[in-house]
């Protein structure tokens, strides 16, 4: 009957709509997946042409004066390292990234991991010739479900581009307190600041910010933060402007622990 058929011609409809979306969604990713091979080949590329630049200038006898090899040796070590490092970036993230991947949360306290964090954070700051501020202030008896070594590795992250984006005489200050439930860790930087156009995307693979382009990276770390925070279903996020410095706030929502 009328009736029956009207359902049938909505249902037709809304499956049709819904495929659409898919097949949206699925050309939305490939580009994507494409972009990011690109970005990481581009990456990639540039140390291994200094390496392999050296290596036929080499084998030429270009490097014959005192010192020379020496030098030129130097450089390919120094390149293959970087290499090195990024390639282990890359698959350290497609492993955080793996659904498989099992990451262990035990409840246990939070504050002797911010306390060592910030602890480690002056020590290493000093050797920066940065100043480290901190204010931790996390009760003893609070415990929260958490992997150690993936909290340990967003702080570490977040540090070291407080790092790799203050310069000497600039502040780094780490703060975590606990008000009304929730626990927020704040890092804070008296560095370069990220551009408002920049600010959203921050967060994303391989997105690099306009004012960071000096500095060695490859736009993983937040991202690699953005993905730790959600596995425990905490919130991140930053609060900047150019040339004033950045602030990085991770929350535990009182529902965490
Ligand atoms: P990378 O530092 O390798 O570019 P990240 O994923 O760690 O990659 O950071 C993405 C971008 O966010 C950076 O390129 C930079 O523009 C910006 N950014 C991150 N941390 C800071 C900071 N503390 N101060 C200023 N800019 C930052």
């Amino acid at each position: 009957d009328m009736e029956h058929n009207a359902r049938r011609n909505n249902e037709i409809i809304r499956l049709s709509e819904n495929l659409e979306k898919m097949r949206l969604a699925l050309k939305d990713d490939t580009e994507r997946r494409a972009k990011l091979i690109m970005g990481i080949s581009h990456d990639l590329r540039t140390p291994v042409a200094v390496i392999k630049g050296y290596t036929e200038a080499m084998a030429d006898g270009m490097y014959s004066g005192p010192g020379e090899m020496e030098k030129a040796l130097g450089t390919i070590a120094a390149k293959s390292e970087q290499l090195e490092t990024m390639i282990n970036t890359l698959i350290s993230f497609v492993k955080l990234n793996q659904a498989e991947w099992q990451h262990q949360l035990k409840r246990q306290p939070l504050a002797p991991l911010i306390e060592d964090f910030a602890r480690d954070a002056v020590t290493t700051g000093g050797l920066y010739k940065r100043t480290v501020e901190t204010d931790v202030s996390i009760p003893d008896s609070l415990e929260v479900p958490y992997d150690t070594q993936l909290v340990q590795r967003a702080l570490g992250n977040l540090f070291s581009n407080a790092l790799r984006y203050t310069s000497e005489g600039d502040t780094i200050s780490i703060s975590a307190r606990q008000d009304a439930g929730a626990v927020t860790i704040d890092i804070r930087d008296t560095g370069v600041g990220i551009d408002q156009k920049d600010i959203a995307q921050i967060f994303d693979m391989f997105y690099r910010g306009t004012s960071s382009r000096r500095e060695v990276g490859m736009g993983v770390g937040l991202s690699v933060v953005k993905t730790i925070v959600d596995i425990h279903g905490w919130d991140i996020h930053v609060q900047s402007q150019k040339g004033m410095g950045s602030t990085f706030t991770i929350t535990i929502p009182s529902g965490k622990h």
